[in-house]
């Protein structure tokens, strides 16, 4: 029997909510497939931990999760704790501290959903978006000086370091190569930003030598927006730096039917440290104790997981079930349906338990 350890952190707002959805599908899975177990210890860690303790999570934290194979995230953020707080508190603190330079982003259709574009029908779209996700401009470099007074000035500075794009393009042709398009779109904004982004398109065409079967393009990020709009079956896998992928990628999310939807991990790909793997959503404050969270990306969050942990197999029945429910037409709000949390996630452990190994 192979073990995989998992430190699950549910966080806040919604996220205990999709979280719990997610390991009791997880659970199911594990039983029905056979052959690995998963080994959970939760961490209480996130905003109400941040008010009883005025940190996000232990000064070992990171020690702590050291040694397990994965991580299994919810969402941060609350009401009354800053953004900032929240954010570099935890999952950028786990996300840096772990080297995880690669933030994944699978978008696709799935069966039962509908874009809310006219004309994009299921084949349309089926997008891999790579995500630097250790430097860029969110490399936590600036300062603020002379606060409160008319002088007062904030900056924030983008980093790009030669290795830091390097590593991010050559995992991007590759996984460009192993998907059967072999197709790669390089965004930037090298006409207005003229020094870091002009080194990432130079980095894209040398490293693009090493990968001579993948087709690739530059498209500047504004212009990007309206292809993904315009002609998303142009698109397959899309390399961008932290905050263009940051963005794209909800937009990506919300073209394939909902936020609520879409799973991302955050990788080290030289497997040092553990991953972490998490809903692209946030903690949702006007959702939030209604048990009406999208679970569905965290049940997908969960396959991304389990294919890294190379479970393969146990990844794709998960999807499958995952499908049959959508397909069926058991949606939350969120894709104008009238399902709770509770009611997808007894669906999706349905179709895991009646579905033929
Ligand atoms: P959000 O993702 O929490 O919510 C945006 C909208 O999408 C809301 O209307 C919400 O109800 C809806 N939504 C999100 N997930 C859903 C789901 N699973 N099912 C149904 N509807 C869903 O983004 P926001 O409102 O900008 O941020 C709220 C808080 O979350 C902030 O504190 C923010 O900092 C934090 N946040 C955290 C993460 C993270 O933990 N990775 C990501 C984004 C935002
Ligand atoms: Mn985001």
């Amino acid at each position: 029997m192979r073990e995989h350890v998992i430190a699950v952190i549910p966080g806040d707002g919604i996220g205990p909510e999709v979280i719990a959805s997610g390991l009791e599908v997880l659970q199911g899975l594990a039983q029905k497939v056979g052959g690995f177990h998963l080994n959970i210890e939760k961490f209480p860690w996130g905003s109400d931990y941040y008010k009883k303790h005025g940190a996000m999570m232990p000064k070992d934290g990171l020690d702590r999760l050291r040694d397990f194979n994965a991580i299994y995230f919810g969402a941060v953020g609350g009401p009354d704790v800053p953004d900032d707080i929240t954010l570099w508190g935890l999952r950028l603190a786990i996300c840096q501290g772990f080297d995880q330079y690669v933030n994944l982003r699978p978008t696709r259709i799935l069966q039962g959903l509908s874009s809310p574009l006219r004309d994009c029908k299921r084949g349309d779209l089926d997008w891999v978006i790579v995500r630097e996700n250790s430097e860029g401009e969110y490399a936590g470099q600036g300062g603020r000086a002379h606060r409160g007074f008319p002088e007062e000035v904030g900056t924030e500075t983008a980093i790009f370091t030669r290795r830091g794009v390097t590593r991010i393009m050559r995992f991007a042709f590759k996984l460009a190569q192993e998907r059967p398009r072999k197709l790669l779109t390089v965004v930037t904004k090298s006409n207005a930003q003229r020094h870091g982004m002009v080194m990432w398109d130079e980095i894209a065409t040398e490293v693009a030598k090493e990968f001579p079967d993948v087709t690739w393009d530059k498209m500047l990020v504004d212009a990007m927006t309206t292809r993904m709009v315009g002609k998303p079956s142009s698109l397959d896998t899309i390399v961008a730096t932290n905050l263009h992928a940051d963005i794209l990628s909800d937009l990506a999310a919300a073209l394939a039917g909902s936020l609520g939807i879409a799973p991302t991990a955050n990788l080290d790909p030289e497997m040092r440290f553990p991953s972490m793997f998490e809903p692209i959503h946030g903690a949702a404050f006007d959702i939030t104790g209604k048990g009406i969270a999208n679970p569905v990306g965290a049940s997908w969050t969960g396959a991304l997981m389990l294919e890294h942990l190379g479970e393969k197999d146990a990844a794709h029945q998960l999807m499958q079930a995952v499908e049959r429910v959508t397909a069926s037409g058991i949606h939350t709000p969120d894709l104008g349906g009238i399902a709770t949390t509770r009611e997808v996630t007894a669906a999706v452990c349905d179709a895991i338990h009646s579905s033929k190994v």
